[in-house]
């Protein structure tokens, strides 16, 4: 694909001049559109997103298998909060982190040895190679795959990208990651110290719709945390809150709560935030409602995704990443599953009735 770099604008006698290397292909600027033809049918708005078109490619066709919503993309999604999390609204002169600066990236020999961030060494090396190869910051190719990943799983929103991150940053010290087994006190108070609010931690947690577990119980490596791990959906919001009955492992193990089902392990985290009172009634409201779920989704993973950046150097390239697929059966409501009844479910928002018989 042919990459459009260096380009310039000028204006000369009242005409708009769009100079770029040779053999480039240059939109002619209108006033409502100007757009960057980067090849191949594609356009941008800015000439410094053309590159993430190759990216991209190399992406949708080596990493994530053709496009699939499989581990690679739940891995890739993950790498985006671990890296960015490590972040502190009150540092009171103790580095805390430089938030969603690819440090677990450009770092990942050291991140990816803290205990919270088990399992994501392969992906980490994955994208330090990447960055590499197409010389772009490690931050960059971190955000920029977690939002192309997202794209392949069918009902998740589309991702802004925002490019142009530090080339360098330092490894985030250790224990600023959630686990499973944090208490919701703990979870609340990390968050807020990272800048965010109870309910933007539940828009987070949406990414568990497309959830596997690795470590709870390791005897099941890989099992989901809701029934349709392959759709951003909202399922993961209302089976965590069915009544547990069982394990569907090895028994109770450290960060694991009862589950509803045989086949999905339920972490103790999500169990308890799903029933906290500071947590509950934005918990339940998007059991009902994809499209909420989806656009407060798009908002909060932006904040993320550019959590400690400087704004003012980031170039906005959101136009790169694909549009998602659809949900075969679009539903804007969860559905019970079969042998399940509005008895099953632990409402724990007061006033707040749900829509199941
Ligand atoms: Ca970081
Ligand atoms: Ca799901």
């Amino acid at each position: 694909m042919r990459v459009c770099r260096g380009m310039v604008w000028m204006v000369l006698l009242g005409a708009n001049l769009l100079h770029g290397p040779p053999g480039c292909v240059l939109a002619t600027p209108t006033s409502s559109s100007k757009q960057v033809h980067c090849g191949a049918g594609r356009t941008a708005e800015n000439n410094k997103c053309c590159k993430f078109y190759d990216i991209l490619d190399d992406l949708q066709t080596n990493l994530f298998n053709g496009g699939e919503c499989d581990a690679e993309t739940r891995e890739a999604l993950r790498l985006m909060f671990h890296d960015a999390i490590s972040y502190s609204t009150t540092k009171n002169g103790t580095f805390m982190g430089g938030g969603a600066d690819g440090s677990i990236v450009e770092h990942a020999e050291i991140e990816t040895a803290y205990a919270e961030n088990v399992g994501l060494d392969d992906m980490a090396f994955e994208q330090q190679a990447l960055a590499k190869k197409y010389s772009i910051p490690y931050g960059d190719i971190l955000h920029f795959t977690g939002a192309v990943g997202l794209s392949n799983c069918p009902g998740a929103p589309r991702l802004r990208f925002f490019a142009g991150r530090n080339k360098t940053s330092k490894p985030a010290p250790d224990g600023l990651v959630p686990a499973p087994f944090h208490s919701v006190d703990t979870i609340l108070a990390r968050m807020k110290d990272a800048g965010f609010s109870p309910d933007e931690l539940v828009t987070l947690l949406a990414s568990h719709s497309i959830g596997t577990q690795h470590t709870v119980d390791p005897t099941i490596d890989g099992m989901p945390l809701d029934s349709t791990p392959a759709q951003f959906d909202t399922q993961f919001y209302l089976e965590v809150l069915l009544e547990g009955v069982g394990f569907p492992g090895n028994g109770s193990n450290r960060g694991e709560a009862l589950s509803s089902s045989p086949h999905q392990l339920r972490i103790q985290s999500d169990y308890n935030l799903a029933r906290d009172s500071r947590t509950s009634c934005a918990w339940q409201s998007y059991i009902t409602d994809q499209e909420k779920m989806n656009h407060d989704f798009v908002k909060v993973m932006h904040k993320v995704s550019t959590l400690g950046q400087d704004m003012s150097n980031l170039v906005d390239c959101s136009d790169v990443v694909p549009a998602p697929k659809s949900l075969p059966r679009f539903q804007k409501s969860a559905a019970l599953p079969p042998g399940k009844s509005i008895d099953d479910i632990e409402t724990s928002c007061a006033g707040h009735s749900l829509p199941f018989s």
